[in-house]
């Protein structure tokens, strides 16, 4: 029996050879400050909330004390950043406390980000300033409720220190969660130095811990690969349907395990603009929303490029098993968004007038620079007669002129459909949230900490993303899309 306020450790990962990390504690910080525990997901991973917002719990997240059992780790990687080949990354402000088994069984990372320099720090600092934390749980812990494969917040916590950026900011560490951190650059970190040992010890590694039933199949390592694919194509698909703009795909911030990880310079549209860009690093608008799917796609490649050697002995097979692995993607992310669209909007998917009907209400909300939450949210609303009018968002937002044509052709095609109205209605409501994490609103709390060191915004909107599908009119502010001095027009990565 674990009689611990915190889970027992058994740290795979620092089982793997010593060239896969180097060992590493925190650097404490000097007067450690709580900012949030969650508590529902320190049950799942079996830390007592309580304890975790002790004095003792409070060391702990803000990595002056390390639990028994806990190995603390800065993982090695390497990475293509918008396109360039970059050789040499790692855990530059984070270090891998260790992993805890969850109680479904689920094995887990916990992460300090913002803990202090490592050897993979190069000239940064190693730590993270309030505002990145902060924008990092709000986003993340949105992302789990609305059902998206992510990384998680566990806990947050200020440091006493100041972090000098473009400014003096006050620092934080977050507690990171996932499945685990291996990454498309920690593959092609081992394929670059022609290390093929670690390459295979990494892939059943990975395949042991993410895949097991690749492990029963003919070549583990292509069910493996077919399985990344398929859990980045449901992932990107699922992203397009929020509107949600990662804006930092580079091969280093994608895992294996298809989370999504890195919530640095991301964001999610208001308006609905398929060339949308908001990271004040993405010049070119590589990682515009438009582009998601196809940069998934060509970082994937990445991945099968580093394990070729290993598809097959024969270089030409292991080419062609590479090729068709990789050109699987394009229609399963394609099929995914497409179920994801029909959902949306009400649709059967079987009929051939949908994937028209999807097509021309993308264009209508460009054209018309409608909302992309609030636009799908109040057909939701439409989609019943009983409750269309005066009833869910109709305050906030109502179709122009330009949909009339578009709403009747929708109507006739849900009229000629034997499903109840408001069993569409509730299946509608679950596919399109009204509460996003909205960038003025991200800032507004961010700006609320930061400035008057008030949380109270901070909490109050993790509160309401926690409930994302329910409208309240009392909570309209937080449903409704920016004024146009509140626009945000570009987010930072916050480094
Ligand atoms: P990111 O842009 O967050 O994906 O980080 C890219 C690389 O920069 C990773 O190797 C990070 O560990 C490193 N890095 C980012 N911020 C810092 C920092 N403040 N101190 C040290 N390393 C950092
Ligand atoms: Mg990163």
């Amino acid at each position: 029996m674990n009689s611990n306020p915190f889970p027992s450790f058994d740290n795979s990962y620092a089982r793997l050879p010593e060239r896969f990390y180097t060992r590493q504690l925190p650097v404490p910080v000097p007067t450690p400050g709580l900012i949030r525990v969650n508590h529902s997901l320190a049950g799942y991973l079996g830390f007592s909330p309580g304890w975790l917002e002790s004095g003792k719990g409070l060391e702990f997240i803000a990595g002056n004390y390390i639990p028994e059992g806990a190995e603390p780790v800065a993982a090695v990687y390497a990475g293509h950043q918008f396109g360039g080949w970059n050789p040499q990354l790692g855990d530059g402000r984070a270090i891998l406390l260790g992993e805890v088994i969850a109680g479904d069984g689920v094995r887990h990372d916990i992460q300090l980000k913002g803990s202090g320099r490592t050897l993979y720090s190069r000239g940064g600092d190693g730590r993270a300033p309030l505002g990145p934390v902060l924008r990092e749980y709000i986003v993340s812990e949105a992302m789990a409720v609305l059902g998206v494969p992510t990384t998680r917040s566990l806990a947050a916590a200020t440091t006493g220190e100041h972090v000098i950026r473009e400014g003096r900011l006050p620092g934080a560490v977050l507690t990171r969660v996932a499945q685990s951190h291996i990454r498309i650059g920690t593959f092609e970190f081992f394929a670059s130095r022609q290390d093929q040992e670690a390459l295979r010890i990494l892939a059943d590694h990975v395949i042991q811990r993410h895949y097991p039933e690749a492990a029963q199949a003919d070549n583990p390592l292509r069910a493996m690969l077919d399985g990344v694919v398929a859990r980045q194509a449901n992932l990107v698909a699922q992203w397009q349907l929020l509107g949600f703009i990662h804006g930092v795909m580079n091969t280093d911030n994608m895992l294996l395990s298809g989370e999504t990880i890195d919530y640095g310079p991301c964001a999610f549209m208001d308006e609905y603009d398929p060339d949308t860009v908001f990271s004040s690093i993405d010049r070119g608008g590589r990682y515009a929303y438009r582009n998601q799917p196809q940069i998934a796609h060509w970082n994937l490649a990445r991945l099968v490029q580093a394990l070729l050697p290993m598809l097959d002995e024969e270089e030409e097979k292991a080419l062609a098993s590479g090729q068709a692995i990789i050109d699987a993607f394009p229609e399963l992310v394609q099929a995914a968004y497409r179920a994801g669209i029909f959902r949306k909007l009400g649709l059967s998917g079987d009929d051939t007038e949908d994937s028209a009907l999807s097509q021309e209400f993308l264009n209508l909300m460009q054209q018309e620079k409608t909302d992309f939450t609030l636009g799908f949210r109040r057909l939701s609303d439409l989609v019943n007669p009983n409750t269309a009018f005066g009833g869910g968002v109709g305050s906030l937002f109502e179709f122009t002129e330009a949909y009339t044509p578009w709403l009747e052709r929708w109507r006739d095609n849900l009229a000629s459909k034997p499903v109840e109205a408001s069993t569409r209605q509730a299946e509608m409501y679950l596919a399109n949230p009204v509460f996003i994490p909205r960038n003025h609103l991200v800032e507004e709390a961010i700006e609320a900490a930061e400035t008057r060191q008030d949380f109270k915004p901070f909490h109050e909107l993790v509160g309401i993303l926690a409930q994302p599908f329910e409208f309240k009119n009392a909570l309209a502010r937080y449903a409704t899309p920016p004024r146009p001095e509140q626009v945000v027009r570009q987010t930072f990565c916050g480094t």
